[in-house]
């Protein structure tokens, strides 16, 4: 399996890394080994002083695909859940100022949780889902799904033109305003509404 990553798709997080507002998805990936086993903790990679938490929606796809017209994309997943695509923005810094792929800053291992998945008869729209994270117990990342840039069923409309999509695979649909950075003994929250999805202890 693969885990598809959206860069910038909520205008507020774009601006607050100083990133222009794409005019089509930004795509990356991260290895199977970037999920963290449930219930282990999240331990803080050796080579980064600043490895920040990024709340985003993650979609599963249960349906092989490639090139995927976006009236169609509805059908290629049924359930969703809440994740966290931890960043070690000092590494993904220097490498964008270089002009470099960001895989070392985004796809280490551990570096993408994701809580139990929902199916969406339980939840409704794909683009009307309220998700937030906590830190500490305070709510430091929330947002509405509805104002995701590119659509849940654009993005996979879009990177089923360059990949195949398999069942099993994950889709991290970007991050809203309020990342940070997080320190030895965090516990992290991420929330679908009110459903406590997923739980981090960060080492
Ligand atoms: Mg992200």
């Amino acid at each position: 399996m693969k885990i598809i990553c959206v860069g910038r798709n909520y205008v507020d997080h774009a601006k607050e890394l100083n990133n222009q507002v794409p005019t089509e998805p930004v795509i990356f990936l991260k290895p199977e080994t970037a999920l963290l086993q449930k219930r282990h903790p999240f331990f803080i990679p050796t080579f980064s002083r600043d490895v920040h938490h990024e709340l985003e929606l993650v979609v599963r796809i249960d349906r092989l695909g490639k090139s995927i017209e976006e009236r169609f994309a509805h059908r290629y997943y049924r359930e969703v859940s809440v994740g966290i695509d931890f960043t070690a923005r000092d590494v993904q810094a220097a490498l964008k100022s270089k002009g470099l792929p960001w895989e070392k800053a985004k796809a280490f291992d551990g570096s993408a949780p994701v809580g139990s998945f929902v199916p969406l008869k339980e939840l409704g729209d794909v683009q009307a889902l309220d998700i937030h994270l906590t830190k500490n117990g305070d709510t430091v990342q929330s947002v509405n799904t509805s104002e995701m840039i590119f659509s849940v069923n654009h993005v996979i409309s879009h990177v089923s033109q360059f990949m195949t999509l398999k069942m099993g695979d994950l889709i991290f649909t970007g991050t809203p305003a309020g990342v940070g950075p997080v320190a030895e003994n965090d516990v992290l929250e991420c929330f679908l509404g009110e459903r406590p999805l997923l739980k981090v202890k960060v080492k």
